[in-house]
């Protein structure tokens, strides 16, 4: 089912939840509405779910208006943040639910269940009540109620924001194969770009209700529309600078020694003279000398594979990060350059940017 959403509008009294938001959700994708909390995107899946009614605007599933449709009438399958199972049904009664409102016979029910059941993993499981379930399993089970009348469509709100980092992992693995093998067109809500970034087709970038970018997520990282997208996106979050372009160059204001070739940088927008120059974390590279920045440790934190130093610059404190190869100490000098291309340049007035 495709999914189009056109000049899509929600206003709760002086409040603009979600404004003037224009996407095509292809059929079979799998897009995720991301963004900082408040940003619409529970009310924009409200509004596809037809939950709650748009302001302005229209809703398309395969080009049919679904203004007048009920939420009932509009074949989606929802996941919700809470689970929200039935606690006195077993997880097999829980799953049935759907199938027994359409008044499907016991037999099939029973049938369609241990399907969706096995591609979930949850077949020993279905006698269970969900309060002898654990977090992942129970969101296993209301996974599996919301595809079990193989709707046309599936929407999630935050998913696994209950869950534990490594089951959250998991799970969405075995969602987005899911996903692929039933080639079902899929919403999902999530405030967390590392989820959005390993699990999406495309991602619908949000902010105060409207649309930042829409693209894949190689997109938005390296191409990204603007300063909001290029910070959303990473972690640890892109350092900003603010600079100054001459001849060709850019320099960091405070560090006059910091100067990039123009023709290295990504210009995000066109700008005057003084603008914000934006360097990812793992841009860096570190040279034994004559490198472009000196500069010196001022804290550490390893993570394993990796390692993030905190060092100081006279404009702000930036952040590398590097592979975890070499004992670091703080207060140790430090030489760097920084990879070619992936710099990003902003004019800091049109992004309404402060920085510090
Ligand atoms: P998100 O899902 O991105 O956290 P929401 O879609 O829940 O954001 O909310 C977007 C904005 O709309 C917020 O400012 C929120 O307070 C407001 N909002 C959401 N639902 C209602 C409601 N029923 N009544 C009034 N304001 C609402």
């Amino acid at each position: 089912m495709k999914i189009q959403l056109k000049h899509l509008t929600k206003k709760f009294k002086d409040v603009v939840a979600v404004q003037d938001v224009n996407c095509t959700i292809e059929n079979g994708e799998m897009v995720c509405l991301l963004g900082p909390s408040g940003c619409g995107k529970s009310t924009t899946l409200a509004m596809i779910a037809g939950l709650e009614m748009p302001t302005e605007g229209a809703i398309y599933f395969d080009g049919q208006d679904m203004s007048g449709f009920e939420a009932e009438h509009r074949d989606i399958g929802m996941v919700f943040q809470d689970y929200a199972l039935y606690p006195h049904m077993t997880a097999s009664e829980n799953i049935q639910f759907p199938l027994k409102m359409k008044s499907v016979k016991k037999k099939e029910r029973l049938e369609k269940v241990n399907q969706i059941a096995e591609m979930l993993q949850i077949t020993k499981l279905l006698h269970r009540k969900p309060g002898q379930l654990s977090g992942g399993q129970q969101q296993r089970v209301a996974i599996a109620r919301a595809l079990v009348k193989q709707p046309k469509i599936l929407l999630l709100d935050e998913p696994f924001s209950n869950l534990d980092a490594r089951l959250r992992i998991e799970l969405r693995e075995d969602i987005r194969t899911l996903q692929k093998k039933l080639g079902i067109t899929t919403i999902f809500v999530t405030h967390d770009q590392e989820e959005a970034m390993s699990i999406s087709d495309r991602i619908i970038l949000m902010n105060q209700g409207c649309v930042q970018q829409y693209g894949t997520p190689q997109e938005l990282y390296r191409s990204p529309n603007n300063l909001f997208v290029a910070r959303f996106l990473g972690n640890p979050p892109i350092n900003m600078f603010h600079c100054i372009s001459e001849k060709q160059h850019i320099r960091i204001l405070k560090e006059p020694d910091w100067r990039f070739k123009e023709d290295n940088i990504i210009h995000v927008n066109e700008i005057s003279e003084k603008g914000i120059l934006g360097i990812r974390p793992e841009d860096f590279s570190v040279v034994s000398d004559c490198g472009q920045i000196h500069t010196k440790i001022a804290a550490i934190q390893t993570l394993g594979k990796e390692v993030y130093l905190r060092c100081q610059s006279k404009d702000a404190p930036f952040i590398v990060c590097l592979r975890w190869d070499k004992d670091y100490q703080i207060g140790d000098l430090l030489e760097l350059n920084v990879n070619r291309g992936y710099l990003f340049l902003a004019d800091d007035e049109k992004e309404g940017m402060i920085l510090n």
